[in-house]
């Protein structure tokens, strides 16, 4: 019989004191018991609203279901026929928005914790040799390519072998994964964890060729000339700036410098690795999502003595997952809501020594509605800083659109699709953040697996 009431497993993590001081994993995987006691709470509900708001439709009760029957190499092919990155899923999804937050024991009992089984699953079944890639279908003698290395390219590429095509992956970095690698920190996502994934998409047959730039090693055309389709999930690797007075000051980062530099890099490491990185004692974040509290926690790594996430809207508008902010605010990072940054205030050498504030109070609701942030008139006031990191948000880098004229783009600079999810070149497809702007690993990866569907139609497979 289900336990629905007993207290959700919540697994065990690294003490703040201790974790704020290395890269290591915080959280850690279910023991087998705490792992059986969170299984036992599921219900097995037959509509499963956890796997209807799940964007990849993991079949979650059934999932469940196995885990208490001990056959955890059962339960990972449950989660691998519509996930093939089960290990980061359960580490980096925003459950509480998919399928935790659907969870019909939410309100009384507190959800199921899915993202925690999951982990489990997929850590259990590899370490027992049982995280088994489907068999690919016969092959087809048709060639694909898939540009970029992220979760949207990864789950394209291993449906397209899965249907029996010869799939390539071509990555311009020197590492493949995208965000998973040069973004999320290993303290959230172990580079292990994103290695073993890949293994399994290689172990399926896909090839994987790194340091080939798009746009500038080969062209699109090109490639369409060799290939019989082509997937583009080039991601958003762009990053935005404030456009404020002093942004160009010595201690200004992008989000994305900084993050590249510390966690594909390893700048943490330095001298031991090639990248220096300078973090000065006092640190302001610009910016409340994902990307704000996975610099803001880096740079809490780095030994200042504050770090502060500065958001212009309120606690509750911020788009983080809420276990990034629960664990940026154990570890000792500060938050300063409802302010617009205006400059960043330098010294005579052009080094950072703060950045001007207004504050804000909430007004109307915006488009997507999230209360717009209004300014309150004569409220600046300068907060000292020696290093500022802008995390505001991401675009498409326009390198493979620059070279593809006739590759249709919107004003957002993401690549069009029409009705039907068409790029408006011939045989050219595209996915995940190159479409969306900004999503998340499982947006990309369901866009990832649509479009090999389509990809699969258009070559006439089954
Ligand atoms: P990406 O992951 O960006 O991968 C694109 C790849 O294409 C990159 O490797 C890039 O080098 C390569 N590329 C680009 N141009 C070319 C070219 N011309 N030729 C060849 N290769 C090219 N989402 C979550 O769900 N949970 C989180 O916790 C989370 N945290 C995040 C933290 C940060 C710091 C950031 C920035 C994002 C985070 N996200 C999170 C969002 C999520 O990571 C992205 O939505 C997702 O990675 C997008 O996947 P993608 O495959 O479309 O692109
Ligand atoms: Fe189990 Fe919750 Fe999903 Fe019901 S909604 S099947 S209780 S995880």
């Amino acid at each position: 019989m289900p336990n629905p009431s007993s207290p959700r497993q919540n697994g065990h993590q690294q003490e703040p004191s201790v974790r704020k001081n290395n890269f290591e994993e915080v959280a850690h995987t279910f023991t087998h018991e705490e792992a059986l006691l969170e299984a036992d709470r599921c219900l097995n509900c037959p509509t499963h609203p956890c796997q209807n708001a799940c964007p990849v439709g993991v079949h979650i009760p059934a999932f469940i279901a196995k885990v208490k029957t001990g056959d955890i190499g059962a339960a990972a092919s449950e989660i691998m026929q519509t996930s093939l990155l089960p290990a980061i899923c359960g580490r980096v999804c925003p459950q509480e928005k998919h399928c935790e937050g659907h969870c019909v024991l939410k309100a009384k009992f507190g959800s199921v914790n899915i993202g925690g089984l999951e982990r489990y699953v997929a850590d259990t079944a590899r370490a027992q040799g049982a995280l088994k890639p489907p068999t690919p279908c016969e092959n087809t003698g048709k060639k694909v390519v898939c540009i970029g290395s992220g979760p949207s390219s990864l789950a394209c590429a291993a449906e397209l072998r899965r249907a029996g095509h010869d799939v390539t992956v071509l990555e311009a970095l020197h590492a493949y994964g995208g965000v998973l690698r040069y973004g999320i920190p290993s303290f959230r996502l172990p580079r292990e964890v994103i290695n073993k994934e890949v293994e399994t998409v290689q172990e399926m047959g896909v090839k994987f060729k790194t340091d080939v730039l798009v746009g500038a090693t080969i062209t699109l055309t090109e490639l369409l000339k060799e290939y019989d389709a082509v997937y583009i999930g080039s991601g958003a690797g762009l990053p935005m700036m404030l456009g404020i007075e002093g942004e160009n000051a010595v201690g200004v980062y992008s989000a994305n410098e900084f993050l590249t530099r510390v966690n594909l890099m390893q700048a943490y490491k330095f001298p031991e690795t090639d990248t220096p990185i300078r973090v000065g004692k006092n640190v302001i974040v610009l910016g409340g999502g994902n990307s704000a509290m996975d610099a803001a926690r880096c740079a809490m790594r780095l030994s200042p003595e504050t770090v502060t996430i500065a958001y212009r809207r309120s606690a509750e508008e911020m788009p983080a997952r809420a276990a990034e902010v629960e664990h940026a605010q154990e570890e000792g990072v500060q938050f300063e809501y409802l302010v617009t940054p205006k400059e960043v205030v330098k010294d005579e050498y052009g080094h950072v020594t703060g950045v001007r504030f207004t504050r804000n109070e909430l007004g109307a609701p915006d488009e997507k509605g999230r209360r717009r942030p209004v300014e309150i008139a004569g409220s600046d006031f300068v907060m000292p800083a020696d290093t500022v990191i802008v995390a505001i948000g991401q675009r498409p880098n326009p390198t493979i659109t620059k070279t593809t004229p006739d590759l249709k783009t919107t004003e957002r600079g993401v690549i069009a699709l029409n009705e039907k999810g068409e790029t408006s070149l011939k045989g050219v497809f595209a996915g995940g953040d190159i479409i969306r702007g900004g999503a998340t690993v499982l947006l990309a990866m369901n866009d990832g697996i649509a479009a090999a569907g389509k990809i699969n139609e258009y070559l006439g497979g089954k």
